[in-house]
């Protein structure tokens, strides 16, 4: 299933009417939140119909584990998996989007040097309402776990930095301080 994002442009607004969770601006219709596209060809309107509805169990200020699922320009979306200190899986399936402002406390100017797809990611919930927002600014938030992007072998942190022992290549991450230390 592919995941339409805030922000994403849909279409012209010469197409379609802008259905819930649709917005227009200058003569363009896009997303105002995470969900599913749906195509009302009849009503010629487009809607966005949120798949996520962020579970109970998860609260503003808690602290999160999930998996890098997609890196934006301006966000990575990361797939929840389970609230820490909570043995419980989060029961269904919640994406998180985390802003490049919120990743870091310094400036990250591409965020492909921060996140890569599939990295395994400590974060802080910020908001839960109307969709789950992240934030990685902490020292203790951040990767905890990730794949060499050439052999996907696993990195180790070596001087403070990600290392692959078989490409001998260093990679770039926002790097949690208990990088290795925590299982899904
Ligand atoms: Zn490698």
């Amino acid at each position: 299933m592919s995941l339409i994002l805030p922000g994403d442009r849909l279409a012209s607004a010469m197409e379609y009417m802008p259905g819930p969770g649709v917005y227009e601006r200058d003569g363009e219709l896009f997303a105002a939140l995470t969900g599913e596209l749906v195509r009302d060809e009849e009503h010629t309107e487009l809607r966005v119909k949120p798949v996520v509805s962020v579970p109970l169990e998860i609260r503003a200020g808690d602290r999160v584990l999930g998996r890098v699922q997609s890196v934006r320009d301006s966000m990575v979306t990361i797939e929840v998996v389970r609230v820490k200190g909570n043995s419980r899986q989060v029961g269904t399936w919640v994406m998180g989007s985390l802003h490049v402002a919120r990743m870091s406390e310094d400036y990250v100017s591409n965020t492909n040097d921060v996140y890569s797809v599939n990295d395994l990611v400590q974060a802080r919930v910020d908001e839960t309402k109307p969709a789950l927002k992240l934030n990685t600014k902490s020292g203790r938030d951040g990767v905890v776990g990730a794949r060499c992007r050439g052999c996907r072998d696993h990195l180790k942190v070596v001087d403070g930095e990600l290392f692959c022992g078989e490409c001998r290549k260093t990679e770039a991450r926002k790097l949690s301080s208990e990088y290795g230390q925590v299982q899904l």
